[in-house]
Order: structure tokens, then C-alpha cells, then sequence
């Protein structure tokens, strides 16, 4: 890889936390549209950058209507109990949709895998 390109993917990576952190404080104070448009504009410099969204971002927005998902907030966590495992829906408040997913995993390791976030 080329320096300048190495050096404008450290700006695209850096471009992008902040503007992450910023949606997550405008949803914080109820700025939603402001909120949406810079996940959306995060999202395009990851796009324009070949640039990796980190996973702790990944996992945070609405892939629907690009809020930022803050539990309680524009996010809704229910968990139903299924013989074995888990399920777990998550919900946007905003535009309504949903995520299904299963835990298999015991309580004791799903409690060690948060942990580890
Ligand atoms: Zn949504």
C-alpha cells in the first residue's frame, strides 16, 4: 500500500469515530435528524475509503434509518427465554425495524463475552 493511501485511510478511520461519536451525542440529546446524517456521512467516507467500519460502531446504528442505537432511547431490547437458548429482539423506535437474533450460548459465557466488549 502506497503512503498517502495509508495515510488517508488514518483520516477516514479518525473521520469516522468522530462523526460517530457526534450521532451518539445528538441522539443523546434528541438531535435525531442531525444524529442520522452523520452515521450517514461516516458510512460514506468508510465507503469512499475502503475503510472498515470498527465493530464497535458496526453494530450501532440502524441499518434501516442510520440512528444511532441507544438502549432505552431509539433502541428497544427484549429477550425471550427458549428452552435452551436465548432470543433477542432488537427493535428501532424510530423507524421500527427489527433484528432477530439467538444466544445458544450458556449465561456464564454470555456474561464473560460482554465483559470483554
Ligand atoms: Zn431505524
Amino acid at each position: 500500500m502506497k503512503r498517502k493511501e495509508l495515510l488517508m485511510k488514518n483520516i477516514a478511520r479518525e473521520r469516522i469515530v468522530l462523526l460517530f461519536n457526534m450521532a451518539f451525542e445528538k441522539t443523546r440529546k434528541h438531535d435525531f435528524e442531525l444524529a442520522k446524517r452523520y452515521v450517514e456521512i461516516a458510512l460514506r467516507i468508510a465507503g469512499k475509503a475502503k475503510v472498515k467500519i470498527p465493530l464497535k460502531y458496526k453494530r450501532s446504528y440502524c441499518r434501516k434509518c442510520f440512528i444511532p442505537l441507544i438502549p432505552g432511547l431509539t433502541l428497544r431490547v427484549r429477550v425471550h427465554s427458549e428452552g435452551k437458548g436465548s432470543r433477542v429482539v432488537y427493535r428501532c423506535l424510530l423507524c421500527g425495524w427489527t433484528r432477530r437474533f439467538m444466544i445458544k450460548t450458556s449465561r456464564r459465557k454470555l456474561r464473560k463475552e460482554s465483559l470483554e466488549k
